[in-house]
């Protein structure tokens, strides 16, 4: 007992102390094996040393709580009774099974031992009620091996050593001319026993352990352990398992399934796990023990072909995982043996799938009434819908290239998906190829704004440098690209246009293939497919009959549709993707961004004179050839978005992004201008920024240039009018970004909203819209009352929010960002997740200040973090009107939506 509390669960004989539900108590593992005992499977009879002894056991200098020594002798003496055999007994020996389990699976990362009980007098038993000696002496020595390696720690020394054990199997295996332990004889098994003997005396100076009871507490004390070794550690910081929880010990009768040709053990999944279509799937090995199946020493045969093999056994086993599931209301990854023709179960838990199974199956068990539609949704991990939306590399393809040896190097994956295509290394080679029909993957050491006419217009993006939220990954999200960000192994030559990988040299325009899902850089062309759900989702109407997976994507969104509360916008700035965001069903636009229209055709121009100009003269000349084309951008995506809120924002970016840098630019732009090109050059040195993020920018540029702004909401609202005009209902927001007080708002919004009282008479048309602003600065939460007086909707940028929250600047945080999550500093990337104790709290402030003073006021969020399920769910808590992301995050961030909105009901 740990206080007065239980701490050995037994079960067997069809009857068991625990169930499915005690996952907590008695780990996964644990849990399962009672909760099969309870539904009447057959499994071999055990008992569950609780995870409380694991914390115990740590707590307390590595000792054993009271009572855990005769409640573990009355456990076996329970096994020995419905066995009828007896632990350590020379006649008719009974043989456990040592083995570890977490609340949460964590797969190879804990150790078990298997055969435990045998020494020279049990081995006798077990041949003589076998009548196998060669059986009796091969569990005797994995035995061996294992416990060696598992409890004693006899293990290769370094890396290049061979496995000793495995040393002198290959040397008997040599001396008696066989090729597989399975064809080494009992005499041989026998040696093999003894040499292992010798060579842990050899090695720990202490004779291997014969005692069956000295046996199995050091198993217990490795699989406790075990709790704490570097790669369950690892493991655990990996995925988020607290180190607190513990492992539970099972200690469980054996069973062989390496007894003969009538035995087997193998491991099968109730369904496809990565189609999630409905058919049984598995492996297995006749005559062979546990682990042999994955670690790979033999081809294992498909399950199906078990059918033929062993009927009834199989026939049975299709019958307990069909139980399994209905009472786990999951598919499930199960465990078992055959011992003479007879079944023994000996795991399940949910299976681990890929995100075309998980829709497949969460859908699939609606309709088999297994689940009903909310717990459907609660199945899909929302980050995995995304697998459902990307090109795919056509598999064959990359199986010869990865043969071939092409596979050169690994990035991180930034952008999933598969994209293959021609080099090129600038923007304006990208879009040339690309306008002569080629398709191209733009290498580059890192992106710019500058390059986003080359992004678009490549298949993919590559970059040497730069992490999951830097420029390249975060645009190549926006336009759904395909992107390897940071693949440090490349090194790139501009001038000599070519990049070198190891030893491989690739040069302009030849084949190159990135897979934005695993990161992996490919020589050569591999062949992709498009996503069937885009193809159905955008040109939809060609289809006959709509592919399952489109139809099944569509079922889940309506559900997430009708369960969630959060609205979901998209951020985007071009009228193909808006049209894309819409086809995933996002409800408006939540950040329009004016700037990336700027360096579209030869704007980049006009944009500069403006820039440059001396005077307000000047610059309204510039500004007046930008308008029109503004006009026009606005103009398209209104309309596309129909009756849809689209948020647009005023220039935000500091102007040196826009400023000319080459000296050939700066002498055309000078001839364009009419100034010497020395002018342009000094002026272009005086706008320089020591620190940009911080500098003339955001609505610091409409406050000293009105006429920006101004221009830019005649652009909004010319084009709301004209398309009023056509009986279209536009609904545009307009949006002051960086605002930190309220005087810089009312300055603004006094020329929108004169520009827009202007356009609407002399038109004479109404139109709806909204003025706002961006909440990005501390100063703006803190004070968001005052500015709630001015603004009739917030969004959060929480990209600027958490840069100057957390006082940390985006791009040069790579150096140490990494290194504060690792260490725990930080719980997770602040630009990836959003950092609820500091950002999240000064959220909250601004939205009780703003609310109170504006009771509907409108509040979202169009930073990165809007596309990401644990934010979602946070901007859902904190009560939101609305989310906005990229538009292929869409679909993830209302699968997010739905089920905060569920998780939160009690
Ligand atoms: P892991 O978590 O690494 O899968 P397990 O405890 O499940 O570790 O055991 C490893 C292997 O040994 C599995 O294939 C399992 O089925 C097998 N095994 C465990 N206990 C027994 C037993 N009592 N009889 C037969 N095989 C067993
Ligand atoms: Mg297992
Ligand atoms: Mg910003």
């Amino acid at each position: 007992m740990v206080g007065k509390r239980k701490i050995v669960f037994f079960f067997g004989g069809g009857k068991a102390e625990g169930n499915a539900a005690m996952r907590e108590l008695l780990g996964g593992k644990g849990a399962g094996l009672h909760e099969m005992t309870r539904i009447g499977a057959p499994v071999p009879p055990g008992f569950t040393i609780t995870t409380e002894v694991c914390t115990y056991y740590y707590a307390h200098h590595e000792q054993y709580p009271k009572g855990l020594e005769s409640d573990v002798i009355a456990g076996l003496g329970r096994i020995e009774k419905i066995l009828g055999r007896r632990f350590g007994d020379a006649e008719n020996p009974l043989l456990v099974s040592v083995r570890s389990g977490a609340r949460e699976s964590m797969p190879g990362m804990m150790d078990t031992v298997l055969n435990l009980g045998l020494n020279d007098q049990t081995v006798q038993g077990l041949i003589k009620r076998t009548q196998n000696p060669r059986f009796g002496y091969d569990s005797y020595r994995r035995f061996v091996q294992m416990y060696a390696d598992v409890v004693l720690g006899l293990k290769a020394k370094e890396k290049i050593e061979r496995d000793p054990f495995e040393e002198i199997l290959e040397r008997k295996k040599h001396a008696s001319g066989v090729g597989f332990d399975t064809d080494l004889g009992a005499e041989d098994l026998e040696e093999v026993v003894f040499a292992f003997k010798a060579l842990v005396k050899a090695r720990l100076g202490k004779e291997f352990p014969s005692d069956p009871k000295e046996q199995l507490w050091g198993a217990i004390g490795a699989v406790l352990g075990s709790w704490n070794n570097d790669r369950a550690v690892a493991y655990r910081k990996l995925y988020d398992i607290p180190h607190t929880w513990g492992t539970a010990v099972t200690v469980q009768a054996m069973v062989f399934g390496n007894l003969g040709e009538k035995c087997a053990t193998g491991v099968a999944f109730t369904r496809n796990p990565s189609t999630g279509e409905k058919s049984f799937y598995g492996e297995f090995l006749v005559n062979a023990q546990g682990e042999d199946v994955v670690a790979g020493i033999r081809t294992p045969r498909p399950v199906g072909e078990l059918k033929t093999v062993m009927p009834r056994p199989y026939a049975e086993l299709r019958k307990v995982c069909k139980i399994l599931e209905r009472r786990y209301k999951d598919m499930q990854d199960i465990e078992f043996t055959v011992e003479d023709n007879k079944l023994w179960m000996l795991q399940t838990r949910s299976g681990k799938r890929t995100g075309f199974a998980a829709v497949r199956v969460a859908v699939d068990m609606v309709k088999e009434r297994i689940i009903d539609k909310n717990e459907a949704l609660l199945r899909v991990e929302a980050d995995h819908l995304n697998q459902l939306l990307r090109p795919i590399f056509d598999h064959k393809d990359k199986e010869q290239a990865a043969k071939e040896g092409r596979i050169l190097a690994k990035g991180l994956p930034a952008g999933p998906g598969a994209a293959t295509g021609r080099v090129v290394f600038h923007s304006e080679d990208a879009v040339a190829r690309k306008e002569s029909g080629d398709q191209v993957v733009l290498c580059r050491t890192e992106t710019s704004p500058d390059d986003i006419r080359g992004m678009e217009a490549a298949q993919g993006i590559l970059t040497a440098r730069g992490g999951m939220t830097s420029h390249a990954a975060l645009v190549a999200r926006q336009m759904g690209k395909v992107c390897v960000a940071g693949c440090e192994a490349l090194s790139i030559d501009y001038q000599a246009r070519l990049m070198r990988v190891g030893e491989t040299v690739l040069h302009e325009g030849d084949w190159i293939s990135v897979d934005g899902s695993t990161g992996e850089v490919i020589q050569g062309e591999i062949r992709t497919l498009p996503s069937e759900v885009l193809q159905v989702l955008i040109g939809g109407d060609r289809y006959a009959r709509k592919p399952r997976i489109y139809q099944q994507y569509a079922k889940l969104m309506r559900w997430a549709d009708e369960a969630r509360k959060l609205g979901v916008r998209t951020n985007t700035d071009q009228p193909d993707q808006a049209r894309v965001a819409k086809a995933f069903g996002a409800e408006g636009i939540g950040l329009c961004r004016t700037e990336h229209m700027f360096f579209q055709g030869d704007r980049i121009q006009a944009v500069r004179e403006m820039i440059l100009s001396d005077d307000e003269s000047g610059r309204r000349r510039a500004l007046a050839k930008l308008l029109p084309m503004q006009k026009e951008d606005f103009k398209g995506i209104l309309d596309i978005m129909g009756g849809l809120p689209v948020t647009i924002r005023t220039l935000d970016p500091p102007l040196h992004e826009f400023l000319p840098n080459r000296e050939n630019e700066i002498v055309e732009l000078a001839q364009v201008m009419g100034v010497p090109a020395d002018r342009l050059r000094d002026k272009v040195k005086v706008l320089q920024e020591f620190n940009p993020m911080l500098g003339h920018r955001g609505c610091r540029l409409g406050i000293s240039y009105p006429e920006i702004t101004e221009m830019q909401a005649r652009a909004i609202f010319e084009a709301a009018c004209e398309l009023r005009k056509e009986g279209k209902d536009p609904f545009p927001e307009v949006m002051i970004p960086l605002v930190g007080s309220r005087g810089e708002l009312v300055a603004q919004r006094k020329i929108v909203e004169q520009v827009a009282h202007e356009t609407l008479a002399s038109y004479g048309v109404k139109v709806r819209y909204l003025i706002g602003t961006m909440i990005e600065l501390p100063r703006a939460c803190l004070l968001a009352g005052e500015i709630a007086e001015e603004a009739e909707f917030f969004s959060f940028g929480t990209n600027d929010l958490t840069q100057t929250c957390l006082g940390l600047s985006r791009d040069d945080a790579g150096k140490f960002l990494p290194t504060y999550v690792l260490d725990g500093l930080l719980a997770e990337d602040p630009f990836v997740s959003i950092d609820r104790e500091g950002v999240g709290a000064l959220m909250r402030i601004a939205i009780t200040k703003g609310r109170k003073v504006r009771r509907n006021l409108e509040i979202g969020i169009c930073g990165e973090h809007g596309g990401d399920p644990k934010s979602v769910a946070f901007c859902h808590e904190i009560g939101l009107d609305y989310v906005s992301c990229s538009p292929f995050r869409v679909p993830i961030a209302k699968l997010a939506a739905a089920q905060a909105s569920l998780r939160k009901k009690p």
